[in-house]
């Protein structure tokens, strides 16, 4: 088993932004900026918010947070985007998920202006990665995609297997994956794909994000694989300070005397996804400015 550790892939991400930002600022330009929206107090997305405040300030990026009460109305979200909009000062803005319940996420999220949409969640901005053009990457399937070039994980002609359809990973993932440039074969499995290891059987790449431990094992892969593992799950375990600890959604152990490179979890995949927000921060900062 190769482990594909993304602590190393995050730092030189973050180090290529650093040296971009310099150049940006340099010529005469302020720093990028993002503005965080976070309602609610919900422990997970507390964390989240401050990891993308703490990469922000060590890229010298203007940061802005906002938190609004969890029994905000949607109309006070709404407005608080509308706002952050039409502000000159910010490039990005980015509403952490998930709302609370009698919020609607679409709604939020279509108010978003494309030009600041760095979570690339927008419609316009999905429909731009679906159809060709600029638009703003969805920065986990983005960090996969600079997980697989900094690895030297070959794409074109492979045939690549994502597991999930959700909107956030799993669409965006096998979009980018099928690319010109990319050039993978995708299928997409979700809960309704009858045998799952029928597709996974004969694929070069894997990606997982099902949000179920154990969704795949060792015996679902063919030698020489490469697995990228999304899932963060929380399983209890006693013998942890907090009851509980992470994993993915492979069963990493299962791989470990087998020809196959493995992101691992805690450590992988989801390091990247703060880097390449940060990334498409300065990618709207440029935009905004013509550069
Ligand atoms: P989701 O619940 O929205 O979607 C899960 C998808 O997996 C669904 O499309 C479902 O059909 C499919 N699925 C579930 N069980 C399956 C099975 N047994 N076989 C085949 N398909 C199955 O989840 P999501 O938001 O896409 O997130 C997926 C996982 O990735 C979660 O564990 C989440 O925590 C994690 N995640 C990690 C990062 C990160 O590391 N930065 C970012 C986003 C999501």
């Amino acid at each position: 088993m190769i482990r594909l550790g993304c602590r190393s892939v995050a730092d030189s991400a973050l180090e290529e932004i650093r040296k971009e930002t310099e150049r940006f600022t340099s010529e005469g330009n302020r720093a990028p900026s993002l503005a965080v929206v976070l309602v609610g107090d919900d422990p997970a997305s507390q964390t989240y918010v401050r990891k993308k405040a703490e990469a922000a300030a060590s890229l010298g990026f203007m940061h802005f947070q906002y938190t609004l009460d969890g029994d905000s109305e949607e109309k006070d979200v709404l407005a608080l985007v509308a706002e952050l909009n039409a502000r000159d000062d910010i490039d990005g803005i980015l509403v952490q998920l998930p709302l609370p319940r009698h919020i609607s996420e679409k709604k939020v999220i279509d108010a978003i202006a494309p030009e600041k949409d760095v979570d690339g969640f927008s419609p316009v901005n999905m429909g731009r990665l679906a159809i060709g053009g600029e638009s703003f990457v969805p920065c986990t399937p983005k960090g996969i995609m600079e997980t697989l070039r900094y690895y030297g994980i070959e794409t074109a002609g492979k045939k690549a297997v994502v597991i999930g359809r959700s909107n956030i990973v799993g669409k965006p993932m096998a979009l980018l994956l099928m690319q010109k440039g990319v050039d993978a074969t995708v299928s997409v499995c979700h809960t309704k794909t009858p045998d799952l290891r029928a597709y996974t059987a004969d694929a070069d790449i894997i990606i997982v994000a099902a949000g179920r431990p154990g969704t795949i094992d060792a015996s679902y892969v063919k030698d020489g694989a490469a697995v990228i593992d999304v899932g963060v799950n929380r399983v209890e375990d006693p013998s942890k300070e907090k009851g509980f600890r992470l994993v993915g959604d492979a069963d990493y152990a299962s791989f470990r005397d087998r020809d196959v490179m493995i992101t691992p979890v805690p450590g992988g995949i989801g390091l990247m996804t703060v880097s390449m927000l940060m990334a498409n921060t300065l990618e709207a900062a440029r935009k905004r400015r013509g550069r």
